[in-house]
């Protein structure tokens, strides 16, 4: 099991301890804000799909919320979706908040808006490309969704800022066509991941073949190899809290939407209140990882967890 991207946790060494220790953490790494759930795509395997609407988040509670997240020693956000965030009306300023608060900001974005001003005072940015021309664009992101704007606004960015571009499959199908075209897009790197709704048919030698042909690309083995998870999540206290569009607070990026993890509203409560409820401890609990889609955000990091601690299938908090 390769756990490169799951090792990055031990990056932040008192988060860690503290999760050995006590079992959670007092604050989380990271927290993925969903800054509007408007998109301009239709993507067929949007896992967000359930939450698009016309919701925006305030950027006077976005303001509040930074501070209580650089209060409570949160290193970066990722503005994701919801829905586009480059469709949100505030989003340079929603940048520069954070980066005033000293928080590091990634950006996950469907490339349709990029431009290297737009997202100058980004630290990365990663662009669910899922194609390799015109044609596939429109079938990964819906009719009308243009491919040579996202190609140059790619290029774009990739001049000013670490740029990433993303493919997720489920069968292999393009997988090379992609890599050709990402190796001449001038971006710091190309990533292949399975889609985490849909069941995959990539075998160790197709991905063993993507790593020897392009040597630059990323190809998320260890996420095509995951089998059905048990018991706890332990991960969610790290890296995968979602705050939607709409105010409210999931233990994880992946389920948002869903009432078995929802833990808060952030125009009702203080984030920190939310994240050391009752409640968050009792809907970490409770939650059935069982039903988690396969190579999840925090699939990896789980196993690592897992493996160092010992912990049995039926976990602990
Ligand atoms: S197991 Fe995966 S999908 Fe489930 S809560 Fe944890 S990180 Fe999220």
């Amino acid at each position: 099991m390769n756990h490169l991207s799951a090792l990055k946790l031990f990056n932040h060494p008192e988060n860690y301890l503290q999760w050995y220790r006590q079992g959670y953490t007092s604050n989380p790494i990271t927290v993925k804000i969903d800054l509007t759930n408007v998109c301009n795509h239709r993507c067929p395997h949007c896992i967000d799909a359930s939450l698009r609407g016309k919701e925006s988040l305030n950027i006077d509670r976005l303001n509040v919320l930074l501070d209580e997240l650089a209060a409570m020693g949160t290193k970066g956000v990722h503005y994701t979706g919801g829905g586009e965030p480059l469709l949100y009306s505030h989003f340079e300023e929603a940048v520069a908040i954070a980066r005033n608060y000293g928080i590091e900001v990634g950006l996950l974005t469907n490339g349709s808006l990029l431009n290297r001003v737009r997202v100058a005072n980004c630290s990365w940015v990663r662009v669910s490309l899922d194609a390799y021309d015109e044609k596939s664009y429109q079938k990964t992101h819906g009719k009308g969704a243009d491919w040579e704007t996202t190609i140059e606004g790619i290029k774009d960015a990739a001049r000013c800022v670490r740029t990433t571009v993303s493919y997720l499959t489920a069968d292999g199908e393009g997988v090379e066509a992609f890599l050709e075209i990402a190796a001449g897009l001038g971006v710091q790197g190309a990533q292949v991941s399975p889609y985490t709704n849909i069941r995959h048919k990539i075998t160790h030698k197709m991905c063993e073949r993507w790593e020897r042909q392009y040597p630059f690309a990323r190809i998320h083995r260890e996420k095509f190899s995951l089998q059905e998870q048990k018991g706890i999540c332990q991960s969610h206290w790290f890296k995968a809290t979602n705050v939607c569009a709409t105010g409210k607070v999931y233990i994880c990026c992946q389920l948002a939407g869903q009432k078995r993890a929802l833990i808060g509203d952030i125009y009702r409560e203080r984030f920190r209140d939310i994240w050391t409820s009752t409640r968050h401890r009792e809907v970490a609990q409770a939650l059935k990882i069982e039903k988690c889609p396969r190579g999840c955000v925090g699939a990896t990091t789980n196993q690592l967890l897992r493996g160092i601690k010992g912990i049995s299938d039926k976990g602990t908090l």
